[in-house]
């Protein structure tokens, strides 16, 4: 048997970290030297947020360019990855033929491949992206991770790329150094606590979780992506939390790291 893959979940944050140097990037520099090297990555990306479960099939997918007003030198980047139809139809055999091979909408958008520069920097390992379908509940998605575990045996690396606080409207652009919120604060402990208890219920249902998680989660496309790779989760398995901290005040660099 393969050596057991872990699973991980990235807080992405501002899409110029893809082109920066700060503590984020270099804890997940870090943490591609730490994994076993993957055979290929199946990445959720809280950016291909659309009304069905798709995943990306083609043999080169594309660096998508999924933002507006950033520089020149952040529309430059590329991130060559080979795709992996192979995987992609992997994935269907796990998650049912229902799931949409796409030959050419998506490809890699920058929930995927901001953290990937740094990860993977020589982007040589073959990258497949799973939608996230927008029209179902919290507990479909926790049970699609569920579903995607034996790929933790296969030497897929499944990641998730969200933030578990994420709100855009309190945000102070650019800006690392600003006091983050207390509700951004305590939302983040709970989940963070939640998880590595072992106590996934509360976290798929995280709308029960007061008013903290209103402000934190206020539309669910970055938050999502988690719960696949808490449903990955065994109960042998070692939780940690490989990166911290908050960017803007109101956004959480949580990174969760199953096995
Ligand atoms: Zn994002």
């Amino acid at each position: 048997m393969e050596q057991r893959m872990p699973a991980i979940f990235f807080g992405h944050g501002n899409p110029m970290n893809a082109i920066g140097q700060n503590s984020y990037t270099e804890a997940w520099s870090e943490i591609g030297r730490s994994v076993p090297r993957p055979k290929a990555i199946l990445c959720v990306s809280a950016h291909w947020y659309i009304p069905a479960v798709a995943v990306t099939a083609m043999e080169t997918p594309r660096t998508i360019h999924d933002f507006g007003g950033f520089p020149r030198e952040l529309f430059e980047v590329q991130y060559p990855a080979p795709g992996s139809p192979e995987l992609a139809g992997r994935v269907r055999e796990l998650l049912g033929e229902g799931v949409h091979p796409d030959e050419g909408q998506w490809g890699l958008d920058h929930g995927t491949w901001s953290v990937l520069v740094h990860v993977f920097p020589e982007a040589d390992v073959p990258v497949v992206q799973l939608s996230i379908n927008e029209t179902e509940p919290p507990e479909f998605h926790y049970e699609l991770g569920k579903r995607l575990a034996p790929l933790r045996d296969e030497g897929v690396l499944v990641i998730g790329s969200g933030n578990i606080v994420h709100n855009l409207h309190t945000y102070a652009w650019g800006k690392h150094d600003v006091e983050p919120f207390d509700w951004a604060i305590r939302f983040d402990e709970t989940v963070r606590n939640l998880i590595a208890g072992g106590d996934h219920a509360p976290v798929v249902s995280y709308e029960t979780l007061g008013r903290d998680a209103l402000l934190s989660v206020p539309t669910p496309d970055h938050y999502l992506p988690l719960l696949y790779i808490v449903g990955m989760a065994d109960k042998g398995d070692e939780i940690s939390f490989p990166v911290g901290g908050f960017d803007g005040g109101s956004i959480s660099m949580t990174a969760v790291r199953v096995g």
